[in-house]
């Protein structure tokens, strides 16, 4: 299955997309995560692309084409892959459309996670990460456990905010998203891929809803 989840940051795609991953053994290929990687171990890459994502504006097109093409050589991605957070603009979406045409596959379904603005400002602003494995937590709906051990790697850590969850720049990427990345779902509507989700549901709901999408395709 290759699947691509679009939606304003924020909107769910990560935590629907790791379920899916472990459901369907695919994995999940999240250019946010691979880049803050990079950011951490300090390699060329990072460096180049922290400016960027400290003030919430894309890292540029040809950086993050070269990870994901680098990505597809991989053999864990043979039997599909999520897409989170890419493509992100269309000149992206144009350049996977070659890649994946050069290796005999193509995008087979695109879900876009429809979430108001508003809930979206709630969300992020809300948000903390763990520092050693990137488990998410929500202050106001699923709050870091108060003696510090993280659920998702088991070590003592401060949990923090990421640089860009910061209001204002919460605000200005959900302005990027919508000058640059909502585009696509034009783009892929006219190819026939794109569904439409209800991101402001329960995860539960949300995943539900995509299970019947994803089941409806195989039949
Ligand atoms: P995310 O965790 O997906 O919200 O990504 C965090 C940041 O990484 C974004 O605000 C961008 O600066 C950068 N980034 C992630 N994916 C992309 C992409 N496909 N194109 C450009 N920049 C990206």
């Amino acid at each position: 299955m290759e699947l691509i989840f679009i939606g304003y940051p924020g909107s769910g795609k990560g935590t629907q997309a790791s379920y899916l991953a472990e459901k369907f053994a695919i994995p999940q290929i999240s250019t946010g995560d691979i880049l803050r990687r990079a950011v951490a171990e300090q390699s060329p890459l990072g460096v180049e692309a922290k400016k960027a994502m400290d003030a919430g504006e894309l890292v540029p097109d040809r950086v993050v084409i070269g990870m994901i093409e680098n990505r597809l050589t991989e053999p864990d991605t043979k039997m599909g892959f999520l897409m989170d957070g890419f493509p992100r603009t269309i000149k992206q979406a144009q350049e996977f459309d070659r890649i994946l045409h050069k290796i005999h596959r193509r995008v087979k379904i695109v879900l876009s996670l429809e979430v108001s603005k508003k809930r979206i400002l709630m969300r992020l602003t809300s948000r903390r990460t763990c520092p050693g494995c990137n488990h998410i937590y929500n202050l106001i709906y699923d709050p870091p456990p108060q003696s510090g051990v993280c659920v998702g790697c088991n070590q003592t850590v401060s949990f923090y905010q990421r640089e860009d969850d910061r209001e204002e720049t919460v605000k200005h990427r959900m302005d990027v998203y919508e000058e640059q990345t909502r585009p696509l779902k034009e783009y892929y509507d006219a190819q026939g891929k794109l569904k439409e989700v209800d991101g402001s549901l329960s995860i539960e709901k949300v995943r539900e809803h995509i299970v019947k999408i994803l089941t409806g395709l195989e039949r």
